[in-house]
């Protein structure tokens, strides 16, 4: 019987010819990511179980990125990074990247330069920017949307931090192999749609658990036809899903990216066996699709965005790690251009790259020229309020958050998550779109299709690719 990706995955790191999905097996993991919010317990989990002088099994596979609580005044997260600084200080942790503007109590100044600090911002986004993520390894990390680094055709997946603790100090877990999904889109992206059209429609077919501990594979011509920062909004939301992992095929897009960053020389290209075994199969083709969104209060309330116009809105967000890449931000700004934004529109990019990039690049994804205008400079003169990179108010966080949802009001939203409370207010509502229809909506005040906006393809250049 032939084997999935995961599969595949799964048996090389067991020391295995072959495993079978439902059998449990032990992994050696290659790199374990914590972030500010979960590290500090993880440190606490492995201390107390191996000892306060005990070492971790590999300081050079330990990555730690704090992204979630950076610009708030809130001691309590200013501790956090200090718990971090402390244990990365002791263990000689290569890769941490410290918000080194972050000093001791009050809000740190938003930097002005985002290539003059350590810090990279959403750790999803970082990780395979600075050279973590390759095809064929196994990923971990205290954070549920780990599961985005499987648009590179690795075996990654979140963990809570007991488990964390225990990876922290031997390099190995204990996993079930989880069965596989196969969802497969046919046709060219139109560019009306991106990536997150496609996971609505999948997480509106399926539900919230229509894939529990279970492997999503998205593959066919559409994905390809996507670009791997949009592949990764993809295997991003699995977890809204249920899903244990989400993972793409590798192709020149991915090897390109990856040999130009990746901090080890060697990986391993998985393929799905001809026989391999599925226990689910759906199939869409994109030009039938529309632009969607997800109404509260779940990623699986779908609609489509034309079904929604008449759905006013008071807010729209452009960030996280499922929107808030440079793509993301080419798309929005492509709507944007020349135009004003009608409700207040928050625009947080993922990373301090992204950031740079959104400075660098002109609405083609090309470094612009003397006078031209940045990605940054158009979405700032359509009126948008510009953030640093962070996870920002996609976790809703401290009451300082910047772009937070602190009253009842309705915003939509480039992020992954829409459960009561999750930017924020508990009675807010928020709707999950592309950053098409985000910026559109932003245009209107309305929930609006972005057909009325788009008129050709949009060009990303190589913005997000090396
Ligand atoms: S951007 Fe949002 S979903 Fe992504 S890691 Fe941060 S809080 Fe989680």
């Amino acid at each position: 019987m032939g084997m999935t990706i995961t599969e595949k995955i799964l048996a090389r790191h067991a020391g295995r010819s072959s495993v079978s999905a439902g059998e449990n097996v032990w992994v050696d993991v290659d790199i374990l990511m914590t972030h500010d919010v979960c590290g500090p317990g993880t440190i606490g989990v492995f201390e107390e179980h191996f000892g306060k002088d005990a070492k971790v099994w590999d300081p050079d596979r330990v990555v730690i990125i704090p992204d979630h609580y950076i610009f708030t005044a809130d001691r309590h997260a200013h501790r956090n990074i200090e718990i971090l600084r402390d244990f990365v200080r002791r263990q000689g942790i290569r890769y941490y990247y410290d918000p080194d503007f972050v000093q001791g109590e009050g809000m740190p100044s938003p930097y002005r330069d985002p290539t003059a600090t350590r810090y990279k911002g959403v750790c999803h986004k970082a990780l395979p920017e600075e050279g973590h993520v390759r095809p064929g390894e196994i990923l971990l990390g205290t954070d549920s949307h780990t599961c985005t680094a499987g648009a590179f055709g690795q075996f990654a997946t979140g963990i809570g931090n007991t488990d964390a603790g225990f990876v922290l100090g031997t390099g190995k877990t204990w996993l079930k192999v989880p069965p596989t999904m196969k969802f497969v889109f046919h046709g060219r992206i139109p560019p009306y749609l991106t990536a997150k059209d496609l996971i609505l429609a999948v997480i509106g077919e399926i539900s919230v658990s229509g894939a529990t501990y279970k492997a999503m594979y998205f593959t066919g011509e559409g994905v390809a036809s996507l670009t791997l920062e949009d592949r990764m909004t993809l295997t991003n939301m699995a977890i809204e899903a249920g899903g244990k992992n989400g993972v793409c095929d590798v192709d020149e897009k991915t090897l390109a990216y990856v040999r130009r960053r990746s901090n080890r020389p060697d990986w391993t290209v998985e393929t799905d066996d001809r026989d391999a075994r599925y226990c689910y199969v759906h199939e869409w083709d994109l030009g039938a699709m529309e632009p969607l969104v997800a109404k509260p209060h779940s990623p699986d309330n779908r609609a489509t965005a034309h079904e929604c116009r008449d759905v006013t809105i008071d807010r729209a967000y452009i960030g996280s790690c499922t929107g808030g890449k440079i793509t993301d931000m080419i798309f929005a700004a492509a709507i944007l251009q020349g135009r004003q934004v009608k409700v207040p529109t928050f625009v947080v990019p993922g990373s301090t790259e992204v950031h740079a990039d959104m400075l660098r690049l002109n609405l083609r994804g090309r470094p612009r020229a003397d006078g031209e205008p940045s990605i940054h400079d158009i979405l700032r003169e359509a009126g948008c309020t510009m953030g640093p990179a962070s996870c920002a108010a996609c976790l809703g966080g401290p009451a300082d958050t910047f772009g937070r949802l602190n009253e009842p009001i309705r915003c939509i939203s480039t992020t992954n998550r829409n459960f009561p409370g999750r930017m924020g207010h508990q009675q807010a509502g928020v709707f999950l779109a592309s950053p098409l229809t985000v910026a559109a909506s932003a245009l209107t005040g309305r929930i609006t299709d972005p057909r009325d906006y788009v008129d050709g393809p949009i060009d990303t250049g190589e913005a997000g690719v090396v």
